[in-house]
């Protein structure tokens, strides 16, 4: 039978995004599904967009997107109760034509990007939310239903690009459920301050950005990281552990966490005197490699969080979204438009391109993080940081303790906290 549509696309977020626009572009008739009241209405990141992986779909983003800064300065900070000792770097070869980092607003882009998902010719339904997966007599999934459509829509192929959560795929047994360990539970706020008082806090001009990524005492243990982003008009700020962090702590709260952070005195004076608009909270899969859930079958396809496609290392999401948005759509569109069908074999071709590709290279290269947080993590994200910052006090405080006591007591200081778990009073 003819169906209405090629594809059906789970999701209007950076890989059901890319998906849509890339199977269209290629003469594909593309029905996207998005439960939200338009794209990124329901949708949360910090965020900064990678270019590259959106240069590969849309060339001439730069032209009409919402962006706000790029990034010269990357600050990584160990912080303790008192303050912090970070890495900074800062160029200015990234004030470039051709940026390769933006700090963005998700609900603006994200409606941007589906528009021209929309331009480029897919049929989009918003507030309809796919339910579960339609299959036939042989397993294969052939179309889905909605909370809107007592029929169901059919196609040759459905993308599942609904985000972390997946549950389309798990209702259907495609799927295991999230695991606490391998998701973190992250919470933002978005801090307006007038654009030069941005620019004087973090010495800026123009349309130049600094981002902050930020560990230490303040998860109070637990395995997670915090972030500053200088937007525009506005700075994003926000807070993640993983989910089993928190039901290990028991008394730690997200947003008690994000209070702790702001408070900081290595943050609060960058805050000050903004007006907190917004506050959200999100999920991101950061079980890593070994998270992966299966990523093809008959007639179905997973891309962007749905398939667990996060550095957390690096703090890159999107860009792995919107590369397996676009590489699954550039599968589904070589074997519909040579005739084929969207078996699992055929769609098999997606997870070489993948295992080729950057996206699962770094995936793999960090296969064991995970485990080593799993294990040490109280040390990497409480005892070092505490321990690096008080080395850094003892070297930089000038006492009359001659350079070679300082670097005998800084070392014997690091051995007595590993063995006690914390640096000796
Ligand atoms: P999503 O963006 O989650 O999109 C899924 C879409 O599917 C949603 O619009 C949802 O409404 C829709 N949907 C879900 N279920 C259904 C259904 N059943 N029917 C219809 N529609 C459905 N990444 C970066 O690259 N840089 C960053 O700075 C960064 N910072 C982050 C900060 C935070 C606090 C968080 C939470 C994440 C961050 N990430 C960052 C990760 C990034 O946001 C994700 O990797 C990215 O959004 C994944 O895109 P996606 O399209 O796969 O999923």
């Amino acid at each position: 039978t003819q169906h209405q549509f090629d594809a059906i696309v789970v999701g209007a977020g950076p890989s059901g995004n890319a998906a849509a626009y890339t199977m269209a572009q290629r003469g594909l008739r593309v029905l996207q599904i998005e439960r939200g009241e338009y794209a990124g209405s329901k949708n949360v990141q910090g965020a900064i967009l990678y270019s590259d992986a959106l240069e590969r779909i849309i060339p001439d983003f730069r032209e009409d997107a919402p962006l706000e800064r790029h990034v010269i300065e990357q600050r990584i900070w160990m912080m303790d109760d008192a303050g912090h000792t970070g890495m900074h770097h800062r160029s200015d070869d990234y004030n470039e034509e051709s940026p390769n980092r933006y700090t963005i607003i998700r609900a603006q882009f994200d409606k941007w990007f589906n528009r021209r998902v929309r331009d480029a010719g897919v049929t989009v339904l918003y507030e309809t939310t796919v339910t579960r997966l339609i299959t036939d007599a042989r397993k294969r999934v052939v179309g889905v239903q909605t909370d809107r459509d007592g029929n169901g829509i059919f196609a040759d192929v459905v993308v599942l690009a609904e985000g972390v959560n997946g549950l389309v795929g798990l209702r259907s047994g495609l799927r295991d459920e999230l695991r606490p360990e391998n998701v973190a539970l992250a919470v933002k706020e978005m801090h307006f301050l007038p654009q030069e008082v941005i620019d004087a806090r973090f010495n800026l001009k123009g349309e130049e950005g600094v981002v902050i990524e930020a560990m230490g005492t303040v998860t109070d243990g637990m395995v997670g990281t915090a972030f500053l982003y200088t937007n525009r008009e506005s700075i994003s700020v926000g807070i993640g552990c993983l989910v089993s962090e928190f039901a290990r702590s028991g008394a730690a709260t997200p947003h008690g966490l994000l209070d702790r952070f702001k408070a900081h005195p290595s943050i609060r004076p960058l805050l000050e005197g903004s007006e907190i608009k917004e506050y959200a909270a999100h999920l991101i899969p950061e079980g890593g490699y070994r998270a992966v859930p299966e990523l093809v079958g008959d007639g179905w396809i997973v891309a962007g969080d749905a398939g667990h496609f996060v550095n957390a290392v690096h703090r890159e999401g999107s860009n792995l979204a919107m590369t397996t948005g676009r590489m699954a759509g550039e599968v589904v569109a070589n074997i519909l438009t040579s005739g084929l069908s969207c078996s699992a074999t055929n769609l098999g071709a997606y997870k070489t391109l993948l295992k080729e590709s950057f996206v699962m290279k770094d995936l793999k290269k960090y296969r064991n993080v995970p485990k080593m947080l799993e294990e040490g993590g109280y040390n990497i994200m409480n005892l070092y940081p505490r321990l690096v910052n008080r080395a850094a006090q003892t070297w930089f405080r000038v006492d009359g303790v001659d350079k070679k006591a300082k670097e005998s007591e800084i070392l014997k200081n690091a051995w007595r906290a590993h063995r006690c778990r914390g640096p000796a009073g």
